[in-house]
């Protein structure tokens, strides 16, 4: 009797684990794209595609400037979208860029 019931403890335990363990991968997978149009972004300048930057606006901006080569780019390589440090809980397009733009050491 007592095996049964702490067997099936055991499971559950085990179950809700499992549980946590998806619904903080499905949060990190669900984290939501920054909209050109977030207020923040729009300080920022952020435009999820670098090739379509104001160069009036912005005369030092280069094409090569990507979110992906930028220092506050937490994203992994070659996936499209990934964090910034700047834009918490948000995700960045690889392609993108914004005014804060630092070019990764190295
Ligand atoms: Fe992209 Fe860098 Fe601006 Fe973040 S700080 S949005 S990674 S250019």
């Amino acid at each position: 009797m007592e095996q049964t019931t702490r067997r099936t403890f055991m499971m559950q335990v085990a179950a809700g684990s499992s549980v946590l363990v998806a619904s903080s991968a499905m949060a990190q997978a669900a984290a939501p794209k920054l909209d050109d149009k977030d207020p923040q972004a729009v300080a920022l300048a952020y435009i999820a595609d670098t090739t379509k930057v104001d160069a009036k606006k912005f005369p030092k901006h280069t094409a090569a400037q990507r979110c992906d080569n930028c220092q506050l780019y937490t994203g992994k390589a070659k996936e499209p979208m990934g964090p910034c440090t700047l834009f918490a809980g948000k995700q960045v397009a690889a392609a993108g860029w914004c005014s804060a733009y630092v070019k990764k050491a190295g």
